[in-house]
C-alpha cells in the first residue's frame, strides 16, 4: 500500500529538487514522483532542515550520512521496480531511501546495524506515513532470512565483494544493486539472478560508506 501523503510547507522545494534531478538525466517517472512526495526534511537532523531539499549529502550522526538525492535516484532507477515487489534494503541510515522504496515497492524490509539509527529511522518513517516498511537491527551482510526471497535487494554501503547470502535470498529474475569497493574507488553493480545464473552489470562509479559485518569490511577498522 502506498504511504499516505503528508501535508507540509516544503512542497515547492521538493518540486524544485525533482526538476534538478530531471535535468541531471533521471528519467524514471516513479522515482521522480517518490522524490516529489517523500518529506526528506523529516529524515535529516533538525538543524539541517533548511538544506533538506538541496542535492547534497548531510551528516545524520553515528559517523554516517544521508546520501545525495541524485545518488538515491540513480540507485533506485537501477532496481527497475514496478510497485509489486518485496524489497530488502541493507543500511537504513536515516530511513529516507527506505521511504522512497515504500512508494516504489509493495513491501520493504530494511536492516541497519546501528540501533540508534534504526530507532531514528523508524520514528521518521512513521511520521512520513510509511506503513509498508519494517526496520530491523542486525548485520545486513547476512541479508534477512525470515522474509526471503526478495524481488530486489539494495545495499546502501560499499562491500568488498557480493555477499553470498544476499544472492541466495534473491527471487528468480530479481536484482541486487550494490556498490563494490576496489581499493579507493567504488563501482555500482547490478547482479540479476536468472534460472540459477547470475548476470553482472557495472553501472558507473559510486561513493558510499563501507559495509561492515560478516560479509563486509572489519567491524571497527578500515579494511
Ligand atoms: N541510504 C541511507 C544512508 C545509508 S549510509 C539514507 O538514506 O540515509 C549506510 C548505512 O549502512 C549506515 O547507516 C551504516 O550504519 C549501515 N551499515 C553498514 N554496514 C551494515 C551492515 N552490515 N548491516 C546493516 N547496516 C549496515
Amino acid at each position: 500500500m502506498a504511504p499516505r501523503r503528508v501535508a507540509d510547507t516544503y512542497g515547492g522545494y521538493r518540486a524544485r529538487l525533482v526538476e534538478v534531478l530531471r535535468e541531471q538525466g533521471i528519467s524514471d517517472m516513479a522515482v521522480l514522483a517518490a522524490i516529489g512526495q517523500v518529506p526528506r526534511h523529516l529524515f535529516v537532523p533538525e538543524a539541517l532542515r533548511n538544506q533538506a531539499y538541496d542535492d547534497t549529502s548531510l551528516p545524520i550522526g553515528n559517523g554516517q550520512t544521508i546520501s545525495q538525492p541524485s545518488t538515491h535516484a540513480r540507485y533506485l532507477q537501477a532496481l527497475r521496480l514496478t510497485g509489486t515487489e518485496r524489497v530488502l534494503e541493507i543500511g537504513t541510515g536515516s530511513g529516507y531511501q527506505t521511504a522512497l522504496l515504500s512508494f516504489l515497492a509493495e513491501h520493504v524490509m530494511s536492516v541497519e546495524r546501528v540501533a540508534a539509527l534504526a530507532r531514528g529511522a523508524t520514528k521518521a518513517l512513521d511520521e512520513a506515513g510509511c506503513t509498508n516498511v519494517a526496520v530491523a537491527v542486525g548485520d545486513g551482510s547476512l541479508g534477512w532470512f525470515p522474509l526471503a526471497p526478495y524481488d530486489g535487494i539494495l545495499v546502501a554501503a560499499a562491500a568488498p565483494a557480493v555477499p553470498e547470502p544476499l544472492v541466495r535470498q534473491l527471487c528468480d529474475g530479481g536484482s541486487l544493486v550494490i556498490p563494490l569497493a576496489h581499493g579507493d574507488s567504488q563501482v555500482l553493480h547490478r547482479v540479476t539472478s536468472r534460472a540459477g545464473q547470475l548476470e553482472h552489470e557495472e553501472l558507473g562509479t559510486a561513493r558510499f560508506v563501507p559495509l561492515r559485518g560478516r560479509h563486509g569490511f572489519n567491524e571497527g577498522g578500515t579494511t
